[in-house]
């Protein structure tokens, strides 16, 4: 994309063209517009070595819309923080959760300043939904900040969104401690939405994309089954469980879920009680 007419003036806002952002090569893999070449270099090495990401990350939103559409509509879900949450695409968790719910509130953080930037444009007209350029590394500060505050009521169940996010931060970041710390900080009945990079034991494809991703993006830890489902821990899980994204409540058949585009990548819902 041309930064200067594709992204709003904000003198808050200051991009970094020379360096590539898990933002912007997720874009990439949704087939977006709002990437840079170094973006799309880090983007071609990964599907080098795993061709199926572009499948993997339309898996990845499809579950998105099908968990938040459940807790919207079947769960009373009515407040939505979702966690580095990329930049706007087809179908966001605003349009789906305020189809059923227009008074549905949803807060949209990311580290990166350009969801901000594009967010703002889309998000003009909606008081229900905000935008906050934020560090899920600082959960207290993400939970503290005042625009999360305005719209988000801590004494209500809320919808903890951690999706494609987790395996961005690295093992000393103590990635479950911080859903940890969101989970103590959370009303009763409140939901945890997590999906995640999953290592596969048959094959070597996934070691070697989080090779290329820690080494060109610097982010990108891919982790076991027992990892994940540590996230859960203190939660109830619904079923079906911690499955691959595609086999997660489907609402279309998969006729092979043996393949690494069905399983890279697995998620669940659980319930604070
Ligand atoms: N949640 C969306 C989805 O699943 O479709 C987008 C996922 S995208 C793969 C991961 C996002 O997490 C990126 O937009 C990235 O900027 C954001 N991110 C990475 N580390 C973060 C951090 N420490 N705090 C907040 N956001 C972060």
């Amino acid at each position: 994309m041309s930064p200067e007419s594709a992204v709003p003036a904000d003198s808050e806002i200051v991009l970094n063209h020379g360096m590539p952002t898990a933002a912007r090569v997720y874009d990439v893999m949704l087939d977006g517009k709002d990437n840079f070449e170094i973006d799309r270099q880090v983007a071609e090495a990964s599907l080098h070595v795993m061709p199926e990401l572009k499948e993997i990350a339309q898996h990845n939103r499809a579950i998105l819309h099908r968990a938040v559409r459940l807790l919207a509509a079947e769960r009373g879900i009515t407040q939505f923080l979702d966690l580095g949450s990329g930049l706007p695409t087809a179908r966001n968790t605003h349009e789906v959760a305020q189809e059923v719910n227009p008074d549905a509130k949803v807060i949209y953080v990311d580290i990166d300043p350009i969801v901000l930037a594009h967010g703002r444009a889309l998000l003009e007209d909606n008081e229900n939904t905000r935008v906050v350029t934020a560090d899920l590394r600082k959960p207290v500060e993400v939970l503290q900040h005042p625009d999360v505050l305005a719209l988000i009521d801590f004494d209500k169940p809320v919808c903890v969104m951690l999706c494609g996010i987790l395996h961005h931060l690295a093992d000393d970041e103590d990635p479950k401690g911080i859903v940890e710390t969101l989970r103590d900080a959370v009303a009763p009945g409140s939901y945890f939405f997590i999906t995640n990079f999953t290592r596969l034991s048959d094959s070597r494809e996934s070691e070697k994309l989080e090779q290329v991703l820690l080494s060109q993006l610097g982010t990108g830890r891919v982790r076991t089954p027992a990892e994940l489902a540590a996230y859960f821990d203190g939660l109830e899980i619904l079923p079906p469980g911690i499955v691959p994204l595609p086999l997660w409540r489907a609402d279309q058949v998969i006729t092979d879920a043996t393949t690494i585009g069905v399983r890279f990548m697995t998620g669940g819902v659980g319930r604070k009680p």
